[in-house]
């Protein structure tokens, strides 16, 4: 056996124990195809590497009960930041995705005072962590804007537009732990795939939607990357011609009718037009202000709310009619108001459904306001789960050109 094949399969084995959590050899064998001596081997592999553990027998069914094994993701531990417009997050995780670690700050307005607060945070927190026992193996940072992981440049960041494009080689001068960096929603897409998939579904468009909407798509289990960076945005899909000005510069996109922030517009607008609303004692607007007072039953947030989400379910049946997702997960902000904006979205979507079957399931993340940082963490866990090893050397990371001092 060679030994791409060996370690291919080691990948399986190990990727199908993290899906069951805990599963038997005879079980493996008859998924994967493989004998079960082979199967014992991998197992031993992965044990080795403390990926895998013996964990009791099964219930007896006649025979001598089978031996379990489970996923063991409590040995290694990664560094997740989010590095969000409002507020940096840090949170340090296992990888099965729980949070032994967590820190967030407001984020800075300056280039430099980000790259001073992100390389301190990150080098006090690693040191933290490893006084209390627990390694972190790996950086992952999910950033606001369009980036090329390959490169780890921040290509563009209409709401950061002062920070470096070069955030990871920068923070790799002083780091010498494996660094990753991808778009934020990109990076929510792998927590949704790793963490809030039950079912284990393959096909998932997600969607966030907070002062902006990012969206991207997990299909046949991997993150669709696109040809020129993955831009896959949804929110700058155009639903509205010659509607309101977008951030991105173009006119009517879903992001400039139906973000918080077009919805904090809308209501600003009716209240300076003298509209009778409660919404004129709220100040500073806020979309959750104007969201629980289209709960409330007023009749202006009603309708600024209304407008942007007839919008919004619009636009994501022309996601499901285009790509037929199994799963649309919603994110971000916007979901804290998850009932009233699922009863509004769901009709619309059911009505325009293209397909003679269901429309696809549509529901709120499960990881609330840690799916940033879980996600970007996922950045480097993918690299442990699709490689079957711990050692970066077998990650096949894109080193980037480090910048001349
Ligand atoms: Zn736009």
């Amino acid at each position: 056996m060679n030994h791409q094949t060996s370690s291919s399969n080691q990948t399986r084995v190990l990727n199908l124990i993290r899906i069951h959590q805990t599963t038997t050899r005879t079980n493996l064998a008859q998924e994967t195809g493989l004998t079960v001596p082979a199967i014992s081997n991998i197992v031993r592999g992965l044990e080795l590497l403390k990926l895998v553990k013996e964990d009791g027998r099964a219930e007896s069914t006649g025979g001598k009960p089978a031996q379990l094994v489970s996923f063991d993701g409590t040995q290694y531990f990664v560094l997740g930041v989010d590095m969000g417009t409002t507020n940096l997050r840090f949170a340090v995780m296992n990888l099965k995705g729980q949070v032994v670690y967590k820190e967030i700050i407001p984020t800075p307005t300056t280039d430099r005072t980000l790259m001073n607060i992100l390389d301190t945070r990150i080098h006090q927190i690693i040191a933290d962590c490893a006084s209390r026992g627990i390694i972190v193996v790996g950086i992952g940072i999910g950033a606001p804007g369009i980036v090329n992981r390959a490169t780890g440049q921040l290509i563009y960041s209409p709401n950061m537009k002062y920070a470096t494009s070069e955030i990871r080689t920068e923070l790799m001068r002083s780091i010498d732990l494996p660094i990753e960096i991808h778009n934020i929603t990109k990076c929510m897409a792998l927590a949704e795939q790793n963490f809030d998939n039950d079912d284990g579904a393959t096909d998932i468009f997600c969607i966030s939607l907070g002062f902006g909407i990012g969206s991207a798509l997990i299909t046949h289990s991997e993150l669709y990357e696109g040809a020129n960076n993955g831009y896959t945005e949804m929110g700058h899909t155009l639903i509205k011609p010659n509607g309101p000005l977008c951030a991105c510069g173009n006119h009517g996109c879903v992001e400039a009718v139906s973000s918080i922030s077009a919805i904090i517009r809308d209501a600003k607008t009716a209240v300076d037009r003298g509209e009778e609303t409660i919404l004129k004692t709220q100040t500073p607007l806020t979309g959750k202000k104007v969201f629980d007072a289209a709960i409330a039953g007023d009749p202006v947030a009603i309708q600024v709310v209304s407008n942007a989400l007839q919008y919004l379910g619009i636009a994501i049946t022309n996601i499901t009619n285009l790509l037929d997702p199994q799963r649309i997960v919603l994110l971000g902000g916007m979901t804290n108001s998850k009932d009233y904006l699922l009863e509004k979205i769901v009709p619309i979507v059911q009505e325009n459904h293209f397909s003679v079957g269901d429309i696809p399931q549509i529901q709120v993340s499960k990881l609330g306001e840690d799916a940033g940082v879980i996600g970007a963490a996922s950045l480097i866990m993918n690299h442990i789960f699709q490689s079957a090893s711990v050692d970066p050397v077998d990650w096949q990371l894109t080193r980037p050109v480090m910048l001349a001092d």
